[in-house]
């Protein structure tokens, strides 16, 4: 911490020496920036931190901080004489960065102000909130829906062939939320727990099988789901994880795709040595604008397609959390109109055969 040469040369007894030497490695060890100003509202001392943060020059001890840095709002907030709440200021040295400062009157002299980047911690909040909202705006269309079928349900004018059409159109936005809330479900549990110690050895062959029967129920008439094996290699993972992988890729390529869609899934060699699993649709397929932003948490090319196909705008988030714990990610390859291609690598432990 660079201080008055002064002031710190009067103070000659080798005790206090030590215990000042103590105090200034710790303030240049915290990341937060020290200022300490004395009753002119000189600056007394800094550390590095706060040097960093806010592009002090080299020489500001002894200096008013506005004889340094160009920062009215935080010129003031030192000036003003009564408590204030933090000040949230735009870092003067970093673009889009956001700094806080805090100030303490530590005695009739002294003053201390803490400024720390919060930058992070504001983008979080925003995603939280953002995030929060998303959710919020995704029940209340299949609850809206719920409300207005009870409403007319319970309304005793309501010819009983009504009532019971009505019973039957309540599965879809209850199934909606349900969806939904086991995504959310999903995704938490991915994000708060470990990846476990012990992965178990998985036969991926079976697994996508397995997935492409759980999807049969969207495949329509014309449609055709194809699997191609080229090779049986194992891998480690958990497999209900993977297998959300499979399903979350197979059902969207037969959801974005128009009827007499024909999706292949593959296992084959990847790179490196390692396999790949491979979901081919010829669908809508998707711009490059939009390549980046799919797996952001309800990230939608279309909002209403995707809402009227079913999707809860998660699938490909848990598929990037998952790949995540499996040392994979999701790649694809896209043109708008003739349809896309999901794939990802995965390290192999061993072919059977
Ligand atoms: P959703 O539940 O909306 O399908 P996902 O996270 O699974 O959410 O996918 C995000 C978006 O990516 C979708 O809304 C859709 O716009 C696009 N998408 C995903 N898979 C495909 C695909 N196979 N073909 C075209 N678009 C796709």
């Amino acid at each position: 911490m660079k201080n008055d040469p002064q002031k710190s040369g009067s103070d000659n007894t080798s005790q206090l020496t030590n215990r000042l030497r103590e105090l200034e490695l710790f303030t240049e060890v915290i990341p937060d920036g020290v200022l300490i100003f004395n009753t002119q509202l000189l600056i007394e001392a800094v550390n590095e931190s706060a040097q960093a943060l806010l592009g002090l020059p080299e020489a500001c001890v002894g200096q008013l901080l506005s004889e340094t840095i160009n920062v009215p709002r935080l010129n003031n907030y030192l000036n003003a004489s009564s408590e204030q709440e933090p000040l949230e200021f735009s870092s003067p040295v970093v673009k889009d960065a956001t700094l806080e400062a805090r100030l303490f009157q530590v005695d009739e002299s002294t003053k201390v102000m803490i400024v720390r980047d919060i930058t992070t911690l504001n983008r979080l909040l925003t995603m939280r909130q953002s995030f929060v909202a998303n959710v919020s705006h995704e029940l209340r269309t299949p609850l809206t829906v719920v409300k207005g079928y009870l409403e007319t349900l319970v309304d005793e004018g309501t010819p009983t062939e009504l009532r019971l059409s009505l019973i039957g159109k309540l599965k879809a936005p209850v199934r909606r939320m349900e969806s939904l809330v086991n995504d959310l479900l999903l995704l938490t549990q991915l994000e708060s727990t470990p990846v476990p110690p012990e992965m178990d050895n998985v036969d991926m062959v079976t697994l996508i099988d397995n997935a492409c029967a759980e999807v049969q129920g969207l495949i329509g008439e014309n449609d055709s789901l194809t699997t191609n094996y080229q090779t049986d290699r194992i891998i480690k993972g958990v497999p209900s994880e993977l297998n959300s992988v499979c399903t979350n890729l197979i059902s969207n390529a037969i959801r974005y795709s128009p009827s007499g869609a024909s999706i292949e899934v593959l296992w084959k060699e990847g790179p490196r040595g390692k396999a790949r699993l491979e979901v081919r649709d010829q669908g809508l397929g998707i711009a490059k604008e939009h390549l980046d932003r799919l797996t952001e948490r309800f990230y939608r090319v279309d909002m209403q397609n995707s809402r009227s196909r079913g999707g809860t705008g998660l699938g490909l988030a848990i598929v990037k959390h998952v790949l995540r714990r499996h040392n994979s990610e999701l790649q694809v390859q896209s043109e708008p109109n003739r349809g896309s291609v999901f794939f990802c690598d995965f390290d192999c432990l061993y072919s059977p055969k």
